[in-house]
This record gives structure tokens, C-alpha cells and sequence, in this order.
């Protein structure tokens, strides 16, 4: 499943290779990948002619900015994809949506599994109104009944490579919560965007206990976890995501960090600090690898 460098290497992608271009037309193939609007033909109509701004990301999913406002969200899910076509390649039988645009390439949804969401949304929260004549105008909420961007995102928590997400803050939140560290940093709600691979990989590069609680962290450990975190996202965002079945770029290649990582899925393998053999462990039905010996269940200070 992508994570959080996966989405951001494929924003990144599309950002470089469809930002300015215009959708001339979407082909919705599989109806349920649309959320919003529906039908899939309102979502169909509603798109056609919309020039991409600019494609960003915020938690697991991508942002495609339109230049009239509406904002177009991609959740990818399982196996969902965002691939850039040239013009002349061969149709994908699993492509659920393809975007046609105007210089002839394609932008094609490809799903596998199904479980990716596609949402046309309008822009802000807000807009403007004028009160009668004279300068003074009024800000009224949208009709009630449109979602709106904010609420996609309404139960997210921060992200973890803004420049706001400080140690401070997360020692904040952690003492806060009796949860074990595994579940927390796979909670959307604690921290945006860190999936299975991630979080495996920051619990091994911090020296902690994927069992630890929460509100049990000294100050080092936060410090060793929050500096953890931000590594393991920008590396894997450097060598542009882990692939391990369906993730790949918008180029449609696979990403280069699954054979880098430290820790997942390399049970009973060499622990690449201590050479002690790695463990697999289930922590709330996800499959968890640590290396016991450098990942002690107690709290030990670490000489950094
Ligand atoms: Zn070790």
C-alpha cells in the first residue's frame, strides 16, 4: 500500500510532467471509484475541459489543484496508480479512469484491487458574497449540503515533514497517549501518511520498542523517534518509494527503497547494526519487524 513517500514521489511526477496541461475528457470504467461527485457521469462532465494547476499531497493522497479552485483527490489505496501515458500507448485493462488530454497523452487511474477513491471537489471552505451594493461584503459557508476539501481531510493528523511537526510537538502528543508506538504511527489521526513499511523502519532507526508506550518516551527517545520518522520518509521519497507489488511512479516504474530498507520484511535476517537476527512480531493484526537486541521492550539511553 503507498505510503507517505510513495504519494509524494508520484505528486512529484505529475506536478513535472501534467501541471498546465488541460483535461479534454475522463472515461470512468469502473463507477465506484468515484466518490464524488456522483454519478460517475456528473464527475465525467464536471471534469472535462479543467486545467491542471498544480499536484500536491496531504497524508496518502495526491492533490491535483485546478486552475478555477476545485481540487481533484486521488486516494490510491491498495493498488491504485497514477500513470502519464504518451499518446499511442496501448489501452490498460485496468485503467478504471483515464483522463485525456489535450496534447494527446493520457493520465489513467490503474486499479487492480478497486479500493482507490477519485473526488472532485470545490476549493476553500468559504466564499465570498456581496451584501447588498456598497464595499461591504460578507463571508458565508457553502451550501451545507456539498462537501467540501477541508472535511476529506478533517480527521488527519499532522504531517510528519512539515516544518511545523517539531519534536516539541510530538512529545506533545505522545504524552498524551498510553498506545503502543506500532499502532500510534500507523494512527492517520497521530501522524499523517506513515503506513506499515515506515514505521517498522523509524521504530529500528530510533532503537525503540515497537511495543513501547507511548507516554512512557524520555525526552531522547522523542527526539531519536521525531528525527527517525523524517529520515525514513525522506529517504524513501529519495529513492522515489518501496515497491513490493502494484506501487509505482506516474512513469509507471517501480521505486528503488524496498531493497534499502533496515527492517521490513527481513525476518530472521542479520540486523544490519548488531547482526542479530531480525523478528516478526503482530501488533493489532499488522506485521511488525524489530531487532530485540537494539529495540529493548525497556527504555536505555543511547550515545548518538
Ligand atoms: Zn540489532
Amino acid at each position: 500500500m503507498p505510503e507517505l513517500p510513495e504519494v509524494e514521489t508520484v505528486a512529484r511526477d505529475l506536478q513535472r510532467w501534467v501541471a498546465g496541461a488541460t483535461i479534454t475528457r475522463a472515461t470512468v470504467t469502473w463507477d465506484r471509484t468515484i466518490r464524488h461527485p456522483q454519478p460517475a457521469e456528473r464527475f465525467a462532465a464536471e471534469i472535462a475541459g479543467a486545467l491542471i494547476h498544480r499536484v500536491g499531497r496531504r497524508a496518502k493522497t495526491v492533490l491535483i489543484h485546478l486552475a478555477d479552485g476545485r481540487i481533484m483527490t486521488v486516494a490510491l489505496r491498495m493498488t491504485g496508480a497514477l500513470i502519464v501515458a504518451p499518446a499511442g500507448t496501448p489501452p490498460d485493462p485496468y485503467a478504471r479512469v483515464v483522463f485525456d488530454l489535450a496534447d494527446g497523452r493520457e493520465l489513467r487511474y490503474r486499479d487492480v484491487r478497486k479500493f482507490g477513491r477519485i473526488g472532485l471537489w470545490p476549493g476553500g471552505g468559504m466564499r465570498s458574497v456581496g451584501a447588498g451594493r456598497g464595499a461591504r461584503s460578507r463571508r458565508v459557508a457553502e451550501s451545507a449540503g456539498r462537501y467540501r476539501i477541508g472535511e476529506v481531510f478533517s480527521g488527519h493528523g499532522p504531517e510528519p515533514l512539515a516544518r511545523s511537526f517539531s519534536a516539541a510537538r510530538l512529545a506533545e502528543r505522545l504524552s498524551r497517549r498510553s498506545a503502543k508506538l506500532k499502532t500510534l504511527l500507523l494512527d492517520q489521526s497521530f501522524i499523517a501518511g506513515v503506513g506499515n513499511i515506515y514505521a517498522d523502519e523509524a521504530l529500528w532507526r530510533a532503537r525503540l520498542h515497537p511495543l513501547r508506550r507511548a507516554d512512557t518516551l524520555t525526552p531522547d527517545e522523542v527526539r531519536r523517534l521525531h528525527r527517525a520518522v523524517r529520515q525514513v520518509l525522506r529517504q524513501g521519497i529519495h529513492n522515489r518509494g518501496s515497491s513490493f507489488s502494484d506501487y509505482v511512479g506516474a512513469d509507471g516504474l517501480p521505486g528503488d527503497n524496498a531493497e534499502r530498507l533496515m527492517v521490513y520484511r527481513r525476518t530472521e535476517q542479520p540486523c544490519y547494526r548488531c547482526g542479530r537476527p531480525i523478528r516478526r512480531i503482530v501488533v493489532g493484526q499488522r506485521s511488525t519487524h524489530f531487532c530485540p537486541h537494539c529495540q529493548p521492550e525497556l527504555s536505555q539511553p543511547v550515545e548518538s
